[in-house]
């Protein structure tokens, strides 16, 4: 078999035979052939610091999911046409997690078809069509969802916005309409739903639901003021619409304190979307819905899907769930994430670029600005390119791009820890 070792002919190969809108992260691209834990190794054996990836939850080849993954595919991997015990328990860990409420799983392959199917929910549940989400969302990368993520519908070639989709402003505090001094932002913030719910009735939409990152991350790794969503969601209740809380960024413990995001906004959406680290890189979404609203779903036809639910899918599911309950990952992600955050504040008091440091558990963001206080997109990138120069993988979102996003596997430790802070420091000494 052709296996090519060599990094410019894999970068010539991908030139030649990938799309050219399909993004490669670093002026000078990172070739990554094995992983251990938060750590990645590229093509001459050098260690990587992983503190950006999200789906290896658990950490890179975890040894149990390597061990079940080899166990199920040496016995067999079938579809939810017939029973397998892998299917319920799996329903039944997902569920142990969340509110009495939800009582009905649905299987996938990613986010994006969580995310779909979420919208179809929404729809055939309340008869409408009409969505609410905010600005800059990002839920997915095919037709429907694309229409529900500002992020890709207003990029630069983007297919514009849809009749039916109504964007509202980002909670964000920071840069956003409403600052942190003011007590009453999250319910400032919520009331903006309101017009665009009155949009889309006169339209004669109607209101099918809300969908929203929990904790908007393209958006600029935003920590939403408490109360926001639980806001938002009377809100659209009112108007016969449901709350779709996008959990694939925030979900399972990544926030310490807090096993889903919508648990620190104290509401209780009607369904919720997983993905990315449920799989802890096999791909796996989940939605999960309340009894009522897969009751009028069962009312259309058949839902299918090959390999969503796969008996494959459902262990590996299982195991990663398992896994941060057994190693307790949720609490490592409270107290590294804690020592990550104190770390970034003192860096936000040392540099002047440094303008706001915000997230919780390991779900971090820095947002760097310019002398005017403008969001200083090439200070990000030039970080962001400086750590790779050091091994140290992070990432940077925002509309301007100028937000460094800090999201490692939760296996990261103390060592980890200081290593991102110590380079960070070295670096940003480097432009003030
Ligand atoms: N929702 C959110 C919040 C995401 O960040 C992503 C992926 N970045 C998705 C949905 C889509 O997930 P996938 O790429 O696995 O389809």
């Amino acid at each position: 078999m052709y296996q090519p070792t060599n990094k410019k002919e894999v970068l010539a190969g991908r030139k030649a035979h990938f799309g050219g809108n399909l993004s490669l992260t670093y002026s000078d691209p990172v070739m990554l052939v094995r992983g251990w834990r938060h750590h990645l190794f590229d093509e001459w054996g050098r260690p990587y610091l992983d503190a950006y990836n999200n789906v290896p939850h658990v950490g890179h080849a975890h040894p149990r999911i390597q061990a079940v993954a080899a166990d199920q595919l040496k016995r067999m991997n079938s579809n939810t046409r017939y029973l397998h015990p892998a299917q319920t328990a799996f329903a039944d860990k997902v569920l142990s997690k969340l509110p009495d409420s939800f009582e009905v799983c649905f299987f996938v392959n990613s986010g994006t078809e969580a995310n779909e199917l979420a919208l179809r929910l929404a729809r055939a549940h309340t008869g409408a069509k009409g969505m609410v989400t905010p600005d800059h969302g990002y839920h997915g990368n095919t037709t429907g969802v694309i229409d529900v993520s500002a992020y890709k519908f207003n990029a630069k070639g983007g297919c514009g916005q849809a009749d039916w989709v109504e964007l509202v402003e980002v909670a964000d505090d920071y840069r956003g309409s409403f600052k942190r001094d003011d007590a009453n932002r999250a319910e400032k913030f919520a009331d903006l739903v309101e017009p665009a719910i009155e949009a889309l009735q006169n339209k004669g939409h109607g209101v099918a639901g809300f969908i929203a990152e929990t904790f908007p991350s393209v958006g600029g790794q935003i920590i939403p003021p408490k109360g926001y969503l639980s806001s938002v969601y009377e809100k659209i209740r009112a108007a016969g619409g449901v709350c779709i809380a996008d959990e694939v960024q925030t979900g399972l413990g990544r926030l310490g304190d807090f096993y889903f995001g919508f648990e620190h906004q104290e509401a209780l959406p009607d369904i919720v979307v997983m993905g990315k680290p449920i799989g802890n890189g096999h791909p796996l979404g989940v939605l999960v819905t309340t009894k009522a609203i897969a009751d009028s779903f069962a009312q259309g036809p058949e839902f299918f899907s090959t390999f969503g639910g796969s008996t494959l899918s459902c262990r590996i599911g299982k195991e990663v769930l398992d896994i941060v309950d057994d190693e307790d990952l949720q609490g490592n992600a409270r107290q590294m994430g804690a020592l990550l955050i104190d770390g970034l504040r003192t860096l936000e008091q040392k540099y002047d670029c440094v303008g706001d440091v915000r997230g919780m558990g390991l779900f971090l963001g820095l947002e760097l600005i310019n002398p005017d206080g403008s969001e200083a997109s090439q200070i990000s990138s030039y970080v962001k390119n400086r750590m790779r120069d050091y091994r140290i993988l992070i990432g940077s979102e925002g509309p301007k791009d100028n937000i460094l996003k800090i999201r490692p596997p939760l296996t990261i430790d103390k060592e980890g820890v200081e290593m991102i802070l110590t380079t960070l420091n070295h670096v940003l000494s480097e432009i003030s």
